[in-house]
């Protein structure tokens, strides 16, 4: 019987209709991932703009708007979870966190206070707690999830700027090397201080920040009145995968008492790896550490996190009293998210982990990121290859950056010849690179992270970057 048009409660039967009719759709799309381009943008401007529209009246048949997602806007598009998308730094989406979100968002539980769903909150908990342990912080350690790895970088500058200045913060210098990520200027930005209060520090020959940069440049600020208080090193830049010397940095950070805020957006669950562990050596001496498990741990997007060696400090940043709200936790076991996070109501994000990683467990997650180095070794070697190709970032992680350079051509001839390479590598549709700004020139990039690429798919990146050099070097 069909139920009354204004209702919105599904009945049982309709619920596992909506569901069993998305999965109609979601499973052959997954399946085909593979066979689907790499990415597929043409027209896609005008799909978009045919689907200008306001909302109806009334409903719509489900049928009819899988159709409209699903045979209209979902492929015109870069193909994220696909095996072949090699661009900027994929991750892939695993299913069982969508599993996860379904049953997140269908229980609709509160977890922002800890006495409104202890349980769940104490699985996202545990997630964080195994996050925290991972990058070394031990017992003190603790941390939140947050939508992203550019929240968690603004969250972790607020909480160093509580932490360190005083509330006349304007003099307050931060430091990072030209490879960061922008996400770190938008966050000193948004932290209230002026542009100029970030200093950009020179880079080593494989793209590392320079300590004695570091140090030299606090001393001048300081001895020009200003207050050093921050700095940000890389655990894997998302511009050529480079890993800062961190346990340099943590002692330039010591003697000079600033803050350390580690960006291991791209790399930090590489720590899961005896290699990931070695190369990212002292983030264990880190203040605050970013984590996006939609990099590194494969998830859909939506998912970052912040870890502090001192949960409390978390808490002295965040934590604001008001009337309406129920008791917090006093017990330091009983996490109050909305006291130590910018937010309050928001989705269970902490399923979307928890589940994968039960489900899997976390040789299954280590085993894969060591595919992925292994990967980007290969890559790196068979790219060299290449007549006229050379390597600009060895893999320090899973990221390779390259370029074509052939002999006898001007800086600004090789940067539009790189362009190109990039473009006609795509236009072959296997798989999708990104290309950046290395040292001043452009370079392209491979970044082997989806948990959905294997050999098979870098090896026709390698092929795909061959004949694409060859044309290029011929014309
Ligand atoms: C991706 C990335 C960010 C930003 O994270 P989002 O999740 O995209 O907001 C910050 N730092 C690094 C090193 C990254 O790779």
């Amino acid at each position: 019987m069909r139920r009354v048009a204004l209702d919105l409660e599904p009945s049982p039967e309709e619920m596992h209709r909506l569901v069993a009719a998305a999965m109609a759709r979601i499973v052959p799309h997954l399946a085909s991932l593979g066979e689907q381009p790499a990415a597929d943008v043409d027209g896609a401007a005008d799909v978009a703009r045919s689907l200008v529209a306001s909302m109806p009246r009334a409903g719509r048949p489900v049928e009819e708007l899988l159709a409209l997602l699903f045979e209209r806007a979902v492929l015109k598009s870069f193909n994220t979870a696909g095996p072949g998308y090699l661009a900027y730094i994929p991750g892939g989406g695993l299913f069982a966190s969508a599993v996860a979100d379904l049953i997140a968002d269908a229980v609709n539980r509160y977890v922002g206070v800890w006495i409104a769903a202890p349980a769940l909150a104490q699985l996202e908990t545990n997630v964080v707690r195994f996050f925290s342990d991972l990058v070394g912080f031990g017992e003190t350690g603790g941390g939140i999830l947050t939508s992203g790895g550019s929240l968690a970088n603004l969250t972790g500058i607020v909480t160093a700027r509580r932490e360190r200045l005083p509330e006349d913060f304007l003099s307050g210098m931060l430091y990072a090397s030209e490879e960061a990520h922008h996400s770190i200027k938008k966050a000193a930005l948004l932290a209230g201080f002026p542009p100029s209060a970030v200093r950009t520090l020179p880079v080593d020959d494989r793209f590392r920040l320079r300590p004695d940069a570091l140090r030299d440049a606090v001393r001048k600020d300081r001895a020009a009145g200003r207050r050093p208080f921050l700095v940000v090193a890389n655990a894997g830049s998302t511009n050529t995968g480079a890993v800062d010397d961190l346990d340099a940095i943590a002692d330039v950070a010591r003697d000079e008492q600033l803050w350390l805020h580690v960006d291991a957006a791209y790399g930090g669950f590489f720590l899961l790896t005896a290699r990931g562990r070695s190369a990212l050596h002292g983030i264990e001496r880190a203040d605050s550490v970013v984590l996006d498990p939609h990099k590194s741990l494969f998830l859909p997007y939506g998912t970052g996190s912040l870890v502090v060696r001192d949960a409390g400090s978390l808490r002295r940043a965040h934590s604001v009293a008001a009337d309406y709200m129920p008791p917090t936790q006093e017990d330091r076991d009983r996490v109050d998210f909305c006291e130590i996070s910018p937010e309050l109501s928001r989705d269970f994000r902490g399923l979307r982990v928890w589940l994968p990683l039960n489900l899997y467990g976390t040789d299954a997650f280590a085993h894969t990121l060591d595919e992925k180095l292994d990967l980007a070794l290969w890559a790196c070697d068979e790219l060299r290859r290449i007549p006229n190709i050379e390597i600009v970032a060895e893999p320090q992680l899973s990221l390779v950056a390259f370029r074509l350079a052939p002999e006898g051509r001007s800086a600004h001839d090789l940067d539009a010849l790189n362009r190109r390479l990039v473009e006609r590598v795509n236009a072959r549709r296997r798989v999708h690179l990104s290309g950046t700004t290395a040292a001043g020139r452009y370079v392209a990039r491979v970044c082997v992270l989806s948990f959905r690429t294997h050999r098979d798919r870098v090896e026709q990146a390698i092929e795909d970057v061959h004949a694409s050099a060859d044309e290029l070097s011929l014309s």
